[in-house]
C-alpha cells in the first residue's frame, strides 16, 4: 500500500483549535473552544470535576498504593510494588480528566495537586526513558519480555494525559516525560526491528496526540507501527484461554472485517487506526473498519450503544449473543465506542456513525457514573434482580476515570469545522467560536435536549461570510434507530419530518440526507431553528437477537428507556408490554435530576390470592432513561419487557421458586 505522509495543512501546533487533516471531512472543535451551558451536561460537568475527581484523587491516591508505587521508584530503597501491574494507567487517566476539569474549571488546589502527581511521575522516569513502576520494582531486567503486561498501554495513557495537560496549562515537564518515554519505546522497538505488539492498545491512539502536539512525524510513525505488528503471530497462544482473537491478532489490521476479543482493547486499537489513516491517508485501514464496524453495529451491539457481553474475555462471543442480565458491557467499552465513532464520522462525514456515538454516550457510557458522581459501574446489565450496584471504586479501575475524562471533555463531540463550513453533530445548550475562512463566527446553541427536540442557532459571524452549515438529522428521528436493522421500530406511521426555519422561513431540505446542509450568506443576528420530533418509540430486536425475542424496549429521543423497581413498587420481573401500550411523557426526578418518564397502564402478573395460580391486574408503570437506573438502593430493572405471558410466567415462577419476594 503506497502511504504518504500529508503535510498538514490546518493543523496548530498544538492541536488546541481543531484540526482537520486532508483525509477527513471535518474537524471536531476542541473542547476547550467550546462553553456547554444547558440543563443536561454543564450540571453532570460540574459534578465530575469537583465530586467525581475528588472520589478518583482519594481512591488513586489515599485508598490504594497507586501514586504510592510512583514515590517507591523515585525513593529507590528497595520498596514492594503493590497493587496490579496496570495500576499506573489510572494516575495517569485521573490526571487527563483532571486537566480536562481545569480548562471548564480552574482550581488552583486541583493544579497543584496535578502538578504533584506530575513531579512524582517525573521522577519515576529512568535515564533512558523508561517509565512503569510494576517492572522496576520488581525486576527490571524484565521490562518488555511479556506481551500482556501493560507497558504500552500504561504509556499510552501517560502520553494521553501528558498532552491534555500541556494543551490546557501549557506547562511542558509531563509532555516532556511522555517525549522521552515515547523516545525510549520508539528506539526499543521500531528503531530496533524488534518483533513485538501492543498486550492492550491504546498507545496507537496516544502517539497521533503525540504527534500533533509536538509536529514530530517519528510518533506517527511508530503509532503505525504498532497496527502493522498486529496479525503476525508474534505471541504464543494455546497455553491458556487467550487466543489471537481476544486481541485482535488474528490477521493484519488492514484485512480484519469482523469485531473479536476484548471490547476496550477493540475500540482503542479502531480509534488508533482511524486517527492514522486520518493523517496518512490509508485506505486499508479506512476500508478494514467500516466492516470491522458493520460487524459491531448490525450484529453485536447492544440497543444501548454498549458492546462486549461476555464477562469471561471482558469481550464480544458470538454474533447475535447479546444477554441482558449478564451483559459485560463494560464502562470503558462504551467510552472507546464513543471514540472510535467520532474518528469514523471525521473521516466519512456520514451521520450513522454520530447516531451510534450519541447512543453509547447517552446510555451505556453515562450509564457507568452514578447521578451522585461518586459511584461507578464497571458492567452495565439491560436487566437485573437488584444484585448490580454502582461501586465506589474497584480493584481494576479502569472505569472511573474513564468516564469522568469522557464527561469532562464531551465538547470535543459537538460541532465540527470543514473547509467549507460548520458542523453540528450533536444537541448540546453550549457556544464556541468558529472561523469561516478568516471570519470569526459566534455559534451559540440553545436547547433543552435530550427532553425536548427544538434547538435554536445563533449564528453571528462577525461580518457577512458565506459558509455551509451541517445540521446532523438524527437516524432515529427518521425512524432508523440504528444503523442496519439490529432494532427496527414497531410503527406504520411514516416519521415526522424534523422542521427547519431560517429567520423564521421554513427552510426546504432532504429528509433523506444525513445532514441538513444549508449553504448560503451568514449575517449578525441570523437564527437557524429546527425542531426534531421527540416520539416515544417501542422497539424490537432481530429474531437472530434470542435474549429480546418477544420483547420491546422504550426510546424517546436518543435515551433508552428501562423500568425499575424504586418506580414500580419494587415489581419489574412480572410486567407484560402489549405492542399496542401508548405511552405518555411526565415531568420526573431522581434524586436531583430532572427527566422525562414515560408513563402506561400495563398488564402485571401475580400470584392469586390463594398462591396457587396467577392473576393479572392493571397497574401504572413508570419507565425511566436507562442511565438513571440503580441511584436509588437495590432494584429490579428490565430494559426489555415481554409482550406475552409466556415469558413472564418463565421468569415469574423461576422467582417464585427462589423464595422471590418478586
Ligand atoms: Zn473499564
Amino acid at each position: 500500500m503506497k502511504k504518504i505522509y500529508f503535510l498538514l495543512i490546518s493543523i496548530t501546533v498544538t492541536g488546541k483549535n481543531f484540526s482537520q487533516t486532508p483525509v477527513q471531512k471535518f474537524g471536531f472543535v476542541n473542547f476547550s473552544k467550546v462553553n456547554i451551558t444547558d440543563n443536561f451536561w454543564k450540571p453532570k460537568i460540574d459534578k465530575v470535576a469537583t465530586v467525581t475527581m475528588k472520589a478518583c484523587i482519594y481512591q488513586t491516591e489515599v485508598k490504594t498504593p497507586r501514586v504510592r508505587n510512583f514515590e517507591k521508584v523515585a525513593r529507590n530503597k528497595g520498596e514492594k510494588f503493590e497493587g496490579i501491574y496496570y495500576d499506573d494507567s489510572d494516575v495517569y487517566k485521573a490526571l487527563e480528566a483532571m486537566a480536562y476539569a481545569l480548562k471548564t474549571h480552574p482550581d488552583s488546589a486541583l493544579e497543584a495537586k496535578a502538578d504533584e502527581w506530575i513531579g512524582k511521575i517525573a521522577a519515576a522516569q529512568l535515564p533512558d526513558g523508561y517509565l512503569d513502576t510494576y517492572y522496576t520494582l520488581t525486576d527490571i531486567t524484565q521490562r518488555w519480555t511479556n506481551l500482556p503486561y501493560h507497558e504500552d498501554y500504561n504509556a499510552g495513557h501517560l502520553i494521553e494525559a501528558a498532552v491534555a495537560y500541556y494543551n490546557v496549562t501549557g506547562k511542558r515537564t509531563f509532555l516532556d516525560v511522555a517525549i522521552r518515554l515515547a523516545n525510549h519505546i520508539d528506539t526499543t522497538f521500531r528503531l530496533a526491528n524488534k518483533q513485538w505488539f501492543s498486550g492492550h492498545e491504546e498507545i496507537e491512539l496516544a502517539l497521533v496526540k503525540l504527534y500533533k502536539a509536538t509536529n514530530n512525524d517519528r510518533y506517527l510513525k511508530l503509532a503505525d507501527w504498532y497496527l502493522l505488528q498486529r496479525g503476525r503471530g508474534y505471541y504464543p497462544y494455546g497455553a491458556n484461554w487467550i487466543t489471537a482473537g481476544y486481541w485482535q491478532d488474528l490477521k493484519p489490521v488492514k484485512l480484519q472485517t469482523e469485531i473479536s476479543g476484548h471490547a476496550v482493547r477493540a475500540m482503542y486499537l479502531y480509534t488508533g487506526a482511524a486517527d492514522v489513516a486520518s493523517l496518512t491517508g490509508d485506505e486499508g485501514y479506512m476500508d478494514a473498519m467500516k466492516k470491522v464496524w458493520e460487524d459491531v453495529v448490525y450484529r453485536n451491539m447492544y440497543i444501548t450503544g454498549g458492546i462486549g457481553s461476555a464477562g469471561d474475555n471482558e469481550g464480544f462471543s458470538k454474533d447475535y449473543d447479546l444477554p441482558n442480565e449478564d451483559a459485560y458491557c463494560e464502562t470503558c467499552a462504551s467510552v472507546g465506542m464513543v471514540l472510535w465513532n467520532q474518528r469514523m464520522c471525521q473521516l466519512t462525514g456520514e451521520s450513522k456513525y454520530s447516531d451510534v456515538l450519541e447512543r453509547s454516550l447517552y446510555n451505556a457510557a453515562l450509564d457507568g457514573l452514578s447521578l451522585s458522581g461518586d459511584h461507578f459501574f464497571y458492567d452495565n446489565p439491560l436487566a437485573s434482580n437488584g444484585q448490580h450496584q454502582r461501586r465506589e471504586w474497584f480493584g481494576t479501575a479502569c472505569c472511573p476515570a474513564n468516564i469522568a475524562r469522557l464527561v469532562t471533555s464531551i465538547g470535543n463531540y459537538i460541532y465540527g469545522k470543514s473547509n467549507d463550513g460548520i458542523w453540528v453533530n450533536l444537541f448540546v445548550g453550549s457556544n464556541t467560536d468558529i472561523k469561516a475562512g478568516n471570519t470569526d463566527v459566534a455559534v451559540k446553541m440553545e436547547t433543552s435536549y435530550p427532553w425536548d427536540g427544538k434547538v435554536k442557532l445563533n449564528i453571528d459571524p462577525e461580518k457577512k461570510v458565506k459558509f455551509v452549515l451541517h445540521l446532523r438529522i438524527p437516524g432515529w428521528s427518521k425512524h432508523q434507530p440504528v444503523p442496519g436493522n439490529l432494532y427496527s421500530l414497531l410503527t406504520d406511521k411514516d416519521f415526522i419530518k424534523t422542521e427547519v426555519t431560517i429567520n423564521g422561513k421554513r427552510f426546504e431540505y432532504n429528509p433523506g440526507d444525513d445532514y441538513v446542509i444549508i449553504n448560503r450568506e451568514w449575517e449578525k443576528g441570523d437564527v437557524v431553528e429546527y425542531t426534531i420530533p421527540m416520539e416515544i418509540f417501542k422497539l424490537t430486536a432481530k429474531p437472530d437477537l434470542k435474549s429480546d425475542n418477544d420483547r420491546i424496549a422504550l426510546q424517546r429521543g436518543p435515551l433508552v428507556y428501562c423500568v425499575e423497581g424504586a418506580d414500580n413498587n419494587k415489581e419489574v420481573w412480572n410486567l407484560i408490554l402489549p405492542e399496542n401500550t401508548d405511552f405518555r411523557t411526565t415531568d420526573y426526578k431522581i434524586m436531583d435530576e430532572k427527566v422525562i418518564a414515560l408513563q402506561a397502564e400495563l398488564p402485571s402478573v401475580a400470584a392469586d390470592s390463594e398462591g396457587k395460580g396467577i392473576e393479572i391486574k392493571k397497574r401504572k408503570i413508570t419507565a425511566i432513561p436507562y442511565y438513571c437506573w440503580a441511584n436509588r438502593g437495590a432494584n429490579a430493572m428490565q430494559v426489555w419487557l415481554p409482550v406475552k405471558i409466556k415469558e413472564v410466567k418463565i421468569n415469574y415462577a423461576s422467582r417464585f421458586e427462589d423464595g422471590g419476594n418478586y
